[in-house]
């Protein structure tokens, strides 16, 4: 398990990042930090994972200190999953320790992560390798220690379900066939994928499985979630109803992480901006590029239901369109009301309206064998992979199908054995053999 293997395998951040691996890896630092703080409501394939492969974490954690020259290992768990912790004590010694954190959210985020575990602040702009961090996901450090390419994805299906389950699919299989397999209570649902609060509401269900995508909620149509999804998704939508109805009263901004952690984060700038401005000409408030996409500030603080998080990142998108992500003030530090502001996830979960599913997903034996795939060749940050494969070729599980390009970008492989249909920019498709 060397750095060149990791790249080999085209493993990237698990988590939903994509970031390669291997070249965050290439950093030195003094803690490396395991995210098992999933935070996303009825999401919980990182503690399926970590119950029913616990060695094979700790071994891919172990590896990612060594590498990182990590003199401090931190395994950032949240205390209400006991039994797990338990499990973990037994097998962990110094230098690792566990650090027990309250069921709130954000908890995942990386920034919200190290401050949480080491009391260090990540400045605007920066990353944790910044002040000596690196912080990894149960499923990256799984993929390491399993020294395999990446062929398939853990996550967890959820919601408006008879049981919610957490299970491995090949990369590349359609939602639906996916759903096909789990009983859903509902006739008429929408799908979000990879979390209620920063996934996306699928329109098309022959959407694919990638490297990043952690679950799928199923709700009925007619759900807040979906309905506030499917109300923000112009951002002409987000724009008009702010105008219309923003009272200024600054919940969003009193309750937003990042402000909390001393941050200049405002997204009531940004509705304020868009009230009496365009967003291509905009006065724009700089300190709004550094919004994380937490989405507390539209799916639980606003009363009156607007879209601060969509006029926050109008702003960003503008910022960064007309220069480079910099923070230049003096450096930030924590607001003191930070502690007392925090959201817990039993309260986000009531906002949200999904106190009545159960929230578990365990890990299921459910094959999935779908019989075609479709492999983006682009489910990393950086540049898209180029293809390898010719039409009708051959392939087995495990071959490399598109290699990396460029300075950031992420090896891809087969997930199943088959043979090649198509090729073409985006995707590459593979029909099975049997
Ligand atoms: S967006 Fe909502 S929470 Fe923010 S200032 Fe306007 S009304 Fe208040
Ligand atoms: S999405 Fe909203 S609450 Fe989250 S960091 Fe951005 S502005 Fe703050």
């Amino acid at each position: 398990m060397s750095i060149a293997s990791i790249e080999k395998n085209g493993i990237v951040g698990a988590g939903g990042a994509g970031f390669p691996t291997h070249i965050k890896l290439q950093s030195q630092v003094d803690t490396a930090i395991l995210n098992a703080a999933e935070c996303e409501p009825l999401i919980h394939k990182d503690e399926a994972i970590l119950l029913q492969y616990t060695d094979e974490v700790l071994r891919g954690f172990k590896k990612v200190m060594a590498l990182s020259g990590a003199s401090q290992g931190i395994i950032a768990i949240k205390k209400k999953h006991v039994h797990i912790i338990e499990l973990l004590k037994k097998k962990i010694s110094d230098p690792i320790r566990i650090e027990q954190m309250g069921d709130f959210y954000p908890a995942g985020d990386e920034v919200t992560l190290v401050y949480a575990t080491t009391g260090r602040i990540v400045q605007p702009g920066e990353l944790p390798l910044s002040i000596g961090c690196i912080v990894q996901n149960v499923e990256t450090v799984y993929n390491i220690a399993v020294d395999q390419p990446v062929v398939e994805k853990f996550l967890t299906i959820a919601g408006e379900v008879e049981n919610p389950v957490t299970v491995k699919v090949p990369i590349g299989t359609p939602y639906s066939e996916l759903l096909s397999q789990i009983r859903i209570m509902t006739r008429n649902y929408r799908v979000i994928s990879s979390g209620l609060m920063m996934g996306k509401l699928e329109k098309d269900l022959s959407q694919v499985v990638t490297k990043t995508v952690s679950g799928l909620v199923v709700l009925p149509a007619d759900h807040y979630c979906v309905q506030m999804y499917e109300r923000f998704q112009k951002p002409q939508d987000t724009i008009r109803i702010a105008k219309a109805a923003c009272d200024q009263c600054s919940y969003c901004t009193e309750l937003c992480p990042r402000y909390l952690l001393g941050h200049p984060v405002r997204p009531e700038t940004a509705m304020r901006n868009v009230m009496f401005s365009q967003p291509e000409t905009t006065p724009v408030h700089s300190g709004n590029a550094f919004c994380c996409e937490c989405n507390l500030c539209t799916l639980y603080s606003c009363p009156e239901g607007l879209d601060p998080r969509g006029s926050t990142l109008l702003e960003k998108a503008f910022i960064l369109k007309n220069r480079e992500l910099q923070w230049e003030g003096l450096p930030v530090t924590v607001h003191p009301m930070k502690d007392y502001r925090k959201v817990p996830t039993q309260k986000l979960m009531q906002r949200l309206g999904v106190t009545q599913y159960h929230d578990t997903g365990p890990l299921t034996e459910m094959e999935i064998k779908p019989r075609q795939v479709r492999i983006s060749l682009k489910q990393h940050v950086g540049s898209p992979a180029s293809p390898v494969v010719q039409l009708n070729q051959s392939v087995q599980k495990y071959d490399l199908v598109a290699k990396a390009e460029g300075s950031i970008s992420a090896n891809i492989h087969a997930s199943i054995d088959g043979q090649i249909k198509e090729v073409n920019q985006n995707e590459i498709i593979i029909q099975g053999s049997s």
